[in-house]
């Protein structure tokens, strides 16, 4: 998809790939998820009060694909940049678990695949 004109007011994350020490890194996510209240489901949930809601945590663990935080997530929450408090992303959002969320690391060939699409102008 291509914009006929800037969004206004746009705001983005810069992404890094580099290693970051990532245990006990304080990271946040931010994103529209559909519902905050415990007792919805995407099925069940009436209020569907869209607003961003942005987590604080820590990064628990790290593979060379996927990093594990502690923050708060919610139903639709996937997607959502996994960011550091300097807001460089370092990772997308995409599964939430009972002990620990999970988001896929931006990897070099991640970095390179956004970096080819947002140079395709
Ligand atoms: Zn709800």
């Amino acid at each position: 998809m291509k914009l006929q004109e800037p969004l206004p007011d746009a705001f983005y994350f810069p992404c890094t790939y580099e290693s970051l020490a990532p245990f006990s890194h304080p990271v946040l996510v931010s994103g529209y998820p559909t519902c905050t209240n415990a007792a919805c489901t995407i099925e069940n949930c009436s209020h569907q009060d869209f607003h961003q809601v942005t987590s604080e945590g820590y990064a628990t663990q790290a593979s060379p694909y996927l990093l594990h935080y502690d923050n708060n997530t919610y139903q639709g929450n996937s997607g959502s940049p996994v960011y550091l408090p300097s807001y460089v992303c370092v990772a997308i959002h995409s599964k939430g678990g009972v002990t620990y969320n999970q988001g896929v690391k931006i990897t070099e060939e991640i970095y390179n695949v956004i970096s080819y699409y947002i140079n395709l102008n």
